[in-house]
């Protein structure tokens, strides 16, 4: 069945076109039990389509950081859209994400749809190689339609899993994951749900993919395809977050960032059809891993953005430690370099991970894997504590401030201007504005994104520590100690011909 985002086929430029486009889609979407009408205009939902606004308005304002020359089709395209064919793509993506960061506070929601895009570009060119399937050319034909119409994907990876000891088709209940149902000449019917699926009403694609390493019993469960966000079949229940119905109290102030938010919804889906064309993989459940590899390479240190929402807190830190009067000791600067340091922390294996890119068979290229899971590790930990830190310089008010309501009312409006004021030459308003938004990004809206995400998306910290093992090359460090130590003697030019996978990355002079 035609839907309106398949036959999309006008170019978005602006955040405002983007918006526009979201208008009037028939969207089968729960929220408090209710169908909701219409979700462009709800209060709950708007922040978080203004965040993926901002990288359409992104691009327009500064082209070279959120656009890209798209190798498919010879046009500037959207940075995330585009197939990183160098190191210098891939390093680009990451400058992009933190300045959205900064420019946010939140999630903007598009990484996901690229680090699929991406992850699928290499897979299913060596799934061609090896079966002459046509998976490549098909997702090309695919890619250049969304980059030339500028869409938002979303990258629907999460099962709901059920129970975590078992494969797939080992479940009770066969639709825990994703599923081949029916297959017609046409394409195949799809049944299951994706859980925690970011942005999932403000795309206009999603791409659906198998989520763990699968066996050839779940051949069923191998199934990647693109699917219209407006597709028959689906249903969306809105995912709460802490504090959201604050849009709806009518204060803009107690929200602390009223634009912008964050956005996850449970998708289900029952017999979704995916035409033959919009396939990228079926059945071969061998290549399931690599994709989800090569996925969560890519989106763990995706996770830099958390940086430039890190700019923001510590920002935010330090307005409210001088508005308390407070900014001159020497314990305050000493915690704000902290936060910088951590902040930093994050950034730098991101970036490095991404400067350490290789060129994979199918050309695209894939940034470092040690590095992006030491990169999300780090996530994983440092947000919490430059969140502390930020409760700490802001003072117990954070969590006991009255609301806007009382601050503006008639009886008592005057003893909160009177009581709440800090130095005597900043407005009280202000120093709730700034208490709001730290409140915002460490315990409300925001901190869904900032803390929680940074657990959990991607997968949990025990799959980067798995990750990291596979990496670490202990063999080969007990080499050079064992050397150094006079155990073993081995000729200098033996250990340096032994240097590989990971090594061989960090000691490759081609840079
Ligand atoms: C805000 C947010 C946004 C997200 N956005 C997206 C998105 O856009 N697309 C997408 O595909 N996914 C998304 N995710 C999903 C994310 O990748 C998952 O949350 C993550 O992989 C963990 O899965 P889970 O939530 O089911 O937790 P679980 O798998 O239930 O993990 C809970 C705990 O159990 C442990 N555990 C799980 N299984 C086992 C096992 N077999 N043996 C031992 N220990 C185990 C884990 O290590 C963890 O400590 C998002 C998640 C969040 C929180
Ligand atoms: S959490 Fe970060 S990397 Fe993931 S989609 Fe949101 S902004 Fe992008």
């Amino acid at each position: 069945m035609a839907t309106q985002t398949a036959a999309r086929k006008q170019t978005l430029v602006s955040g405002e076109d983007y918006i526009n486009s979201l208008r009037g889609r028939k969207l089968k979407v729960y929220l408090f039990g209710k169908l909701v009408e219409d979700t462009v205009e709800h209060p709950m939902i708007r922040p978080s389509i203004n965040a993926v606004a901002e990288t359409y308005d992104l691009a327009m304002r500064e082209p070279d950081l959120a656009s890209a020359t798209s190798h498919l089709t010879g046009e500037r395209v959207n940075r995330f859209l585009n197939i990183a064919m160098t190191r210098d793509d891939v390093v680009l993506q990451n400058k992009m994400q933190r300045r959205l960061g900064q420019l946010t506070g939140t999630c903007f929601q598009r990484c996901v749809g690229m680090d699929a895009l991406n992850s699928l570009y290499s897979t299913t060119f060596e799934i061609d190689d090896k079966y002459q399937t046509d998976y490549h050319e098909r997702l090309k034909s695919y890619i250049k339609e969304v980059q030339t119409n500028n869409l938002v994907i979303g990258g629907a990876m999460t099962d709901v899993k059920g129970d975590r000891g078992l494969a797939p088709h080992e479940q009770a209940d066969p639709d825990l994951f994703v599923h081949v149902v029916e297959r017609t000449d046409a394409g195949v019917y799809v049944s299951g749900a994706k859980a925690h699926q970011t942005g999932c009403l403000n795309s206009h694609w999603l791409i659906v993919m198998p989520t763990m390493r699968l066996t050839e019993n779940d051949k069923d469960y191998a199934i990647v395809g693109a699917i219209p966000v407006d597709a028959e079949g689906i249903t969306y229940i809105y995912g709460r977050q802490s504090c959201d119905t604050r849009s709806m109290e009518g204060s803009e102030l107690d929200q602390g960032n009223a634009n912008f938010s964050g956005q996850e919804a449970m998708v289900i889906l029952e017999r979704v059809f995916i035409p033959n064309e919009l396939i990228f993989m079926d059945g071969e459940t061998e290549f399931a891993s690599m994709l989800v590899e090569r996925f969560t390479c890519y989106h763990r240190r995706s996770y830099v953005c958390k940086s430039g929402v890190g700019d923001v807190l510590i920002g935010a830190a330090a307005q409210i430690a001088e508005y308390n009067g407070a900014e001159k000791a020497s314990h305050i600067k000493d915690k704000l370099v902290e936060m910088t340091h951590l902040n930093e922390t994050i950034y730098a294996t991101g970036i490095a991970s991404s400067y350490q890119s290789k060129p994979t068979a199918s050309g695209a290229y894939q940034n470092d894997d040690m590095i992006a899971n030491v990169c999300k590790h780090h996530v994983t930990k440092m947000p919490y504590e430059i969140g502390r830190l930020a409760q700490d310089l802001a003072g117990g008010l954070v969590v006991t401030m009255p609301s806007e309501k009382d601050y503006r009312s008639e009886e008592v409006g005057h003893l909160l201007e009177k009581y709440l004021k800090g130095r005597a030459d900043v407005s009280t308003e202000n120093r709730m504005r700034i208490l709001r938004l730290i409140e915002n990004m460490t315990l409300g809206r925001n901190a869904v994104g900032y803390l929680t995400e940074s657990m959990h998306g991607a997968g949990s910290p025990q799959a980067q520590r798995i990750q990291i093992a596979r990496g670490m090359q202990i063999e080969f460090k007990k080499q050079l100690a064992k050397e150094l130590a006079g155990i073993e003697e081995k000729k200098r030019e033996q250990l340096t011909s032994e240097i590989s996978d990971y090594f061989g990355r960090v000691f490759d002079t081609d840079v």
